[in-house]
């Protein structure tokens, strides 16, 4: 087995402690993502080759036979999910294109695009987050097709996140995009950190909301939360 000196880290205790708390209790960090200024530089190919290649460390570590059929082609299955699926949302190129266009049958009352699946990861954890959001905004002159507003709300999940921030990401790029301060968002997920691993508890859901604009009255809260909960009688 081939072992990686530099992988080796002396972590004091008290960082230790400091990360175990911090992970645990899911403490959220700034709106942005917080990512390195040579972030980019790498093509999606060599990023996959750098990580399949760390992959197949950590396994090795794990004690994991990589000359297994079965086991000889995960690093490069996990690396190639990692860039091209779970954490796509973390390049630029991949960003949905939002063209506004304009509000021709002034429709001046709030769209709502509800039960949009959140298919994310925890940025402490790295398991997922999987549950829905549901998004509103009043045009203040601009529209955007529908399936635009599904794509945004990927697009943010599909990074290491904390459940806060995927859901001020999503209502600041609707809000931007659509150049209006009239937007609410609300997600709904489980996570897998806290059903699969530590307290296990496999009934709890977390629920975060951002309303912006007219959405903090609340007549207007409290009509996109009726359109949220209203069933469709087909
Ligand atoms: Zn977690």
């Amino acid at each position: 087995m081939k072992t990686n000196g530099s992988a080796i880290k002396n972590i004091p205790f008290e960082k230790i402690a400091k990360v175990e708390f911090e992970g645990d209790n899911h403490i959220p960090g700034s709106v942005d993502t917080p990512m390195r200024e040579d972030a980019h530089e790498l093509s999606d190919e060599e990023k996959i080759a750098f990580i399949e290649d760390r992959f197949q460390d950590i396994m090795e570590t794990l004690g994991l036979d990589l000359s297994d059929d079965s086991l000889s082609g995960t690093p490069h299955r996990v690396a190639k999910m990692f860039v091209k699926e779970k954490f796509k949302g973390l390049d630029p190129k991949n960003k949905p294109e939002m063209r506004a266009f304009d509000n021709k049958y002034k429709y001046n009352e709030m769209i709502v695009e509800k039960n949009i699946t959140v298919n994310s990861s925890c940025e402490h954890h790295f398991v997922p987050i999987m549950g829905k959001a549901h998004v509103a905004y009043i045009s203040s002159g601009k529209v955007v097709g529908l399936s635009k507003l599904n794509r945004v709300v990927d697009y943010y999940a599909r990074r290491p996140q904390v459940q806060e921030r995927l859901t001020r990401q999503i209502a600041e790029e609707i809000s931007r995009s659509l150049n209006t301060n009239d937007v609410a968002v609300i997600v709904e997920a489980n996570h897998l950190c806290v059903s699969s691993r530590g307290i296990e508890d496999k009934s709890s859901s977390t629920v975060t909301a951002e309303y912006m604009g007219h959405f903090r009255n609340e007549s207007k809260k409290r009509e996109f939360l009726d359109y949220v909960n209203m069933e469709l009688k087909h």
